[in-house]
């Protein structure tokens, strides 16, 4: 399997990448938390089936795998003005993207709702649709529509390409893309400063639905 990873290389740019200076705003129980939420997501996007689709679908629409530099799996979730969060950004012109985290709060309603198992099946697969939706934009750039409608398609394909395919994806699918959950706007806290910095013209995944909840 470790031959076969070193064949993407996609894989080898990703990295786990904390702002150490926001560090000091959570807790020392939401820090651990989210150090585990990287752990993991970075784990479920290296997993080589999960790779072998990414390269098949960059081929597929001829985007070089060197437009991409750097896939940074931050460990603190980022949230926008709005107080909507993030899923992740893509710049186009340096070839980097960035995946959040959902916060917190969200995976404690989601995990007391739904379960542990299925927040973890959710919590890798709403990854994996951001990274395909930020690679996308490589090539679409601003067209969001075009970004979300292939994101979609490709998504679904995705998860029918997963080795351990189970009942669930589907309705993981139907989750990322469809559910429509209303609810209240959250302030924004604190991040304002960086979120100006980070110029998000970039910006946008929410692979629509549970991602434009506010969290
Ligand atoms: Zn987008």
């Amino acid at each position: 399997m470790l031959m076969l990873e070193k064949s993407f290389p996609l894989s080898s740019k990703m990295r786990i990448s904390v702002d150490h200076e926001k560090l000091g705003v959570f807790s020392q129980s939401h820090v651990k938390f989210y150090l585990k939420y990287s752990s993991f997501v970075f784990r479920a996007l290296k997993k080589p089936s999960f790779q072998n689709f990414l390269h098949w679908m960059l081929k597929k629409e001829k985007i070089e795998e060197d437009a991409v530099r750097t896939v940074h799996v931050k460990v603190l979730p980022f949230r926008r003005k709005n107080g909507k969060c993030l899923a992740g950004t893509c710049n186009t012109s340096r070839g980097r993207i960035r995946i959040y985290p959902k916060t917190m709060k969200f995976c404690q309603t989601f995990k007391q709702k739904f379960g542990r198992n299925t927040l973890l099946v959710y919590a890798g697969n709403r990854a994996r649709a951001a990274l395909i939706h930020e690679l996308l934009h490589l090539k679409y750039a601003e067209d969001e529509k075009t970004v979300r409608e292939l994101s979609e398609d490709y998504f679904l394909t995705c998860t029918q390409k997963q080795p351990n395919k189970s009942s669930r994806a589907f309705f993981i699918y139907t989750m990322i893309f469809h559910a429509k959950i209303s609810g209240e706007k959250t302030p924004p806290s604190g991040s304002n400063e960086s979120s100006k910095r980070l110029k998000l013209n970039e910006a946008c995944l929410r692979a629509s639905g549970v991602l434009s909840k506010p969290c």
